[in-house]
């Protein structure tokens, strides 16, 4: 039997390793050069002149400066999707406010604009799209919801490296803020790691405040003149979420292959879409025009497949290959369920993604090969041989 294929790997190369070796040599581990390299070129790579990009050692933790810049706090509410990893809701907790959860939209996976506009109150503070898969969400509906009732956006793109809507980086739409992640199978890793960005000045000092124990740079910087090296001023309780430099160090040669990378994804993508074609399954949504960054596959079984979804892992599994569910939808999770009392059957799209969805194998390290033994597994299995 030929070896296991996982779900997912990270495309770990000689310059990473040679960039993390040289990181370990300078002596300076934490944040430093590296990161603060990692920045520019983040900032740079997204294309835009006026964008601050701030390294921190998560996405989650990106998420929670961005909704403490915001100034979210208890009592407020923020929208967000059911269908998303339970980091994008924690963080409105973390602030003592309520996450307001929408269904999805089933041209997208993303947020339903329509369903996100009946669950506005006077209470609504901002809205938290996430761009699933690396498709991106509907921003124009979005946007224009936003204005019209006065709410912030925090862009979750953990999945949109690189991204683009109507041949515009994520990350550049002049959202309040956006926030990527680097985790170990995101689309460029380090790991652990993330980066927001914003192109509001008052939210990029805050964040980099808030980023390192609440200690403000600007104010050292100020008196630093006139004062020893010890000194600094802590303005508030602030976090431990700055990344270190091996992890900086990771990512500036990650970031250098991010749209090799990308491409790689889009033809193994357009592959599976050409081989499933005649299958009873919905392919992965995409809209004309827009790129995609393919950070996940999930085709959803149709009612007349011949397989259910839990079967067809566990005998793909046995077939030796990996693959997932994106995900259990926030509804169906204990914590958030009992306290805001959700039902499945206000979440009609996401509670049948949940059902029926499964990700398949999609990342750079794949071969031809491993891909063409998906494909055969795949298709035995959802036409019943
Ligand atoms: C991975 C992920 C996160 C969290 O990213 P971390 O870097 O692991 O904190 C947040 N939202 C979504 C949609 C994700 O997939």
């Amino acid at each position: 039997m030929s070896r296991f294929l996982p779900f997912a790997l990270p495309d770990i190369g000689d310059e990473e390793i040679e960039e993390v070796v040289d990181t370990l040599r300078s002596g300076w581990l934490s944040t430093g050069p590296k990161a603060k390299r990692f920045e520019s070129e983040f900032a740079a790579f997204l294309g835009a002149g006026d964008l601050h990009a701030i390294a921190v050692n998560s996405a989650t933790a990106g998420l929670h400066l961005a909704v403490e810049a915001l100034g979210i706090s208890a009592g407020d509410e923020v929208i967000v999707p059911t269908h998303t990893f339970t980091a994008t809701a924690e963080v409105v907790r973390y602030m003592g406010a309520d996450p307001v959860f929408v269904d999805v939209d089933e041209r997208s996976y993303c947020i339903d604009a329509d369903s996100m506009a009946s669950r506005i109150t006077t209470r609504t503070r901002a809205i938290i799209p996430v761009h699933y898969a690396g498709l991106a969400a509907d921003m124009g509906a979005i946007t224009a919801l936003a204005h019209e009732k006065g709410l912030a956006i925090i862009e979750d793109a953990a999945h949109a490296l690189p991204t683009k809507l109507n041949g515009q980086m994520i990350g550049t739409l002049g959202t309040d803020c956006t926030v990527f992640s680097f985790y170990a199978t995101k689309t460029i890793a380090t790991g652990e790691g993330g980066m927001l960005v914003t192109r509001r000045e008052d939210i990029a000092r805050r964040a980099r405040v808030m980023r390192l124990h609440g200690i403000d740079r600007d104010a050292f910087d100020r008196y630093v003149s006139d004062k020893p090296a010890w000194w600094y001023q802590v303005v508030a309780p602030g976090f431990k979420y700055n990344m270190p430099d091996i992890a900086a160090a990771i990512g500036l040669q990650q970031l250098r292959k991010a749209d090799r990378f990308r491409e790689r994804r889009a033809l193994l993508a357009r592959r599976y879409d050409d081989a499933f074609a005649d299958l009873p399954i919905a392919l992965p949504p995409r809209r004309q025009g827009d790129s995609h960054a393919w950070h996940l596959y999930v085709i959803r079984l149709l009612a007349d497949a011949r397989i259910g979804r839990d079967e067809l892992i566990s005998r793909i599994a046995q077939r030796g290959i990996g693959t997932s569910v994106h995900y259990v939808p926030l509804h169906q999770q204990p914590y958030w369920r009992d306290r805001y009392s959700l039902r499945a059957e206000d979440f009609p799209v996401s509670q049948e993604l949940y059902e029926r969805g499964i990700s398949l194998p999609l990342y750079t390290r794949m071969t031809d090969d491993d891909q063409e033994r998906v494909i055969a597994a795949f298709r035995d299995l959802v036409l019943g041989r």
